[in-house]
């Protein structure tokens, strides 16, 4: 039987001026489950995921419901209960401490333990991610982008968060080193049984660390469920285009999203009705009038008006 969520959300949106960026998201991340979000740029994952965590630009209007076991989202959860992992490492580490004082900081704040117990425990958290514990004094600027990343992942998972968000965490790093990332993050979301929303335009972290994904455009879910059904037999036009962009047996460099024909509509922009109609291989007259709804479609979650999707 499936457990309560840890995370649902509902109706997300998030506006800058009236005009809408994410347009009424749902979904829910199971304790110790791998949501990924997915898409082309610019189809509002990052700002979702941020606002997941009530971590949306000042401007922004946001309305729905995100609860974290029932309650919402605070500025007081961030670091404890929830932690989130940015594209850019030194976003997350200030380049005038060094990395283990940067730790040790974040476990006193939360758990409150002594000046010396804070250090072993952030020597402990560096050697976790596969960074040696005598690295602790060094600086960000002394660490390769890989190490940094790694560092922000011991950082987000030190004090054993129940949700991780990751939001595009490998994508400035080259194949090497974003398979070491998610390595680290794989292993420290399994030993500490976190949840994990992974931002992410890499098919094969998808393919490798997801239960379920959220395939994104324009602002909403068009596709949502078991990432091994997805994959495999994806129900939204959307989504088997953007799987059929990716060569079958390509390299990791290059099965990465996306490749399709056209521009995704910035969000002023957004055409009435589907709002990938005007790139779609199966546009009807309704499609251009009529939001296709979510409903549910061979264990997935789909907003298509197609019942039958026979190739794209
Ligand atoms: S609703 Fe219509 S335009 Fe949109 S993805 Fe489905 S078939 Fe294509």
């Amino acid at each position: 039987m499936p457990s309560d969520p840890l995370l649902s959300v509902r109706d997300l949106r998030v506006a800058f001026g009236g005009v809408e960026a994410v347009r009424g998201v749902s979904f829910a991340v199971r304790p110790g489950e791998v949501l990924a979000l997915v898409g082309e740029s610019g189809a509002g994952k990052s700002l979702t995921a941020r606002s997941v965590l009530n971590m949306a630009p000042h401007d922004a209007s946001v309305t729905g419901s995100v609860l974290l076991r029932g309650a919402p989202v605070t500025p007081a959860d961030w670091g404890r209960s929830v932690a989130f992992v940015p594209q850019d490492a030194l976003s997350a580490l200030s380049p005038v401490h060094r990395v283990g004082a940067q730790l040790a900081l974040a476990v006193r704040s939360v758990q409150g333990v002594p000046k010396r117990e804070a250090r072993a425990r952030a020597e402990e958290a560096l050697e976790q991610v596969g960074i040696p514990g005598d690295r602790l004094d060094a600086f960000p600027h002394e660490f390769s982008g890989g190490m940094r990343q790694r560092a922000v992942i011991a950082m987000a998972t030190v004090n054993e968060p129940d949700l991780i968000v990751a939001d595009e965490p490998t994508t400035a790093l080259d194949p090497g080193m974003r398979a070491q990332v998610l390595t680290a993050l794989a292993e420290r979301r399994d030993a500490t049984g976190a949840s994990l929303v992974l931002v992410t335009h890499d098919l094969d972290a998808v393919r490798e660390h997801a239960d379920r994904t959220a395939v994104m455009y324009a602002g909403r879910l068009v596709e949502y469920g078991p990432t091994d059904r997805i994959l495999a037999r994806p129900r939204s036009p959307y989504t088997a285009a953007l799987l059929a962009s990716v060569p079958a047996g390509d390299t990791p460099r290059k099965s990465r999203l996306p490749a399709l024909p056209g521009r995704p509509p910035a969000p002023g922009g957004i055409p009435p009705g589907c709002a990938f109609a005007p790139r779609c291989a199966h546009p009807t007259a309704r499609c251009r009038t009529e939001l296709p709804a979510p409903r549910p479609l061979d264990g997935s979650e789909v907003a298509c008006h197609l019942d039958v999707l026979e190739s794209v």
